[in-house]
């Protein structure tokens, strides 16, 4: 493309000039030494207003570049990309493969309907995402979800009720100022007093940021600390949880290291955070992609679990030197061989009844219920949990799949992609 054709191009696109130099100590004065007096004084490229121009589109149109590694690089000007709106619940996302953009639709999009993209995360609380749009995009969403006190039963911006264990919501979501008031008791606080209370635990996510811990105890501690003031799934949790959820049972190694309790809550948090993703940004979205993976990941696990103890009683159980023996005999003082083989052996695994943890049948109908699956899963206590956790399994996998496949080959999430294709080829295989 010649210049002259680009910049046409870019022309086209909004730069907000009137509103911006309306408020010219926000929105120029921070790039005047920086950028505008380097340019046109020092550099003779362009003048004053071209340069207000071209910040203006920068602001208001240019998408985040990352590496293959998922590195930000910088941020680039796509015009045809650009003219999608905004929707809190979009129904595109943007793939970048070096620096050329796709743009996929994520939901099914009827004919006339809008194709929407997000300028804000979805994952943010109604005021945080509609002060964004408005300070940098100039306009006030009133999608849907805005125009809904509960963000449609996803809660991202809910608080803790003072009076009661019910919530708060904005009374008026449409409002910057809006009071917020409890769905049980009807108590009220100001819009003011939620905002003191959400800055005032701010700092402990941000501590979290930093300090970046080892293991996974500082996040779990700070969730229960937050949700003694806020809604379990109100932006400033959802965010740890949804990391947490990629985080556990993966910090020492492979995942079917992990104690079962550590899986057990995985699942949960896997499954509280899919319900909200299937609200805020439903369909093939990557934030579902990620979190099926790890929810694969953990039923293939319980799979595996369900086949050993059916394994272990059929070599009469509870000893695991009994399966052991022949290799136990080459442990050198080796008296018990689970001491040396536990962490790796899923063969022995440390309770031969994985039910005693975790709630087969639950995890099962929660599954069923977050894919909408047309199934309705037995919780007869004959029932075949083998078949049917390999079943499910496999239908996670293939939708994990689905929502990655437009990484697979241009981002680092294209080794989670392989994992998945070597779960459902390994899963195929046994009988
Ligand atoms: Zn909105
Ligand atoms: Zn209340």
């Amino acid at each position: 493309m010649s210049k002259p054709d680009a910049w046409r191009l870019i022309s086209n696109l909004m730069d907000h000039r009137e509103e911006r130099l309306a408020e010219y100590d926000i929105y120029i004065d921070p790039y005047k030494q920086t950028v505008i007096n380097k340019v046109v004084e020092e550099l003779k490229v362009g003048t004053n207003e071209n340069i207000v121009k071209v910040l203006g589109y920068l602001d208001i149109n240019s998408i985040a570049v990352r590496g293959l590694d998922g590195v930000y690089r910088g941020r680039g000007i796509y015009p045809i990309a650009s003219l999608m709106n905004h929707s809190c619940i979009c129904n595109t996302r943007n793939i970048i493969n070096h620096t050329k953009l796709d743009t996929r639709a994520t939901v099914s999009i009827k004919r006339g309907e809008c194709i929407t993209t997000h300028y804000v995360s979805p994952l943010l609380a109604v005021y945080n995402r509609r002060e964004k749009l408005k300070e940098r995009w100039f306009f006030e969403c009133s999608c849907p979800r805005c125009n809904s006190s509960t963000d449609l039963q996803a809660f991202t911006s809910g608080v803790k009720c003072t009076k009661c264990t019910n919530y708060q919501v904005p009374v008026y979501p449409l409002q910057f100022k809006s009071k917020y008031r409890c769905l049980g008791c009807q108590e009220e606080i100001s819009c003011d007093n939620v905002n003191k209370l959400v800055a005032s635990l701010e700092p402990l996510v941000q501590a979290l940021n930093v300090f970046q811990m080892p293991g996974t105890d500082t996040e779990e501690s700070l969730i229960r600390t937050l949700e003694e003031k806020l809604h379990p799934t109100h932006q400033l949790v959802l965010d740890i949880k949804i990391n947490l959820a990629r985080k556990l049972g993966r910090t020492t190694g492979l995942l079917r290291c992990a104690e079962r309790s550590v899986v057990k809550n995985k699942i949960n948090l896997c499954i509280e955070t899919l319900g909200v993703m299937k609200i805020v940004y439903p369909g093939l979205s990557k934030y579902r992609g990620l979190l099926l993976y790890e929810l694969a990941d953990s039923l293939a696990l319980i799979h595996t679990w369900i086949l050993d103890k059916q394994i272990s009683s059929i070599h009469g159980e509870t000893d695991p030197s009994q399966i052991l023996d022949p290799v136990s005999n080459s442990i050198p003082g080796g008296t018990d061989p689970s001491q040396i083989l536990d962490p790796v052996s899923n063969l022995i695994p440390r309770d031969t009844d994985p039910s005693q943890i975790l709630d087969i049948p639950w995890i099962f109908g929660s599954v069923v219920k977050l894919l909408n699956l047309d199934i309705s899963p037995t919780t007869s206590p004959g029932a075949d949990w083998l078949k049917m956790y390999k079943y499910l399994s496999l239908v996670v996998i293939e939708e994990s799949l689905c929502c990655l496949r437009f990484e697979r080959d241009v981002s680092y999430e294209g080794d989670i992609y392989r994992n998945l294709i070597n779960m459902k080829n390994s899963l195929e295989r046994e009988n």
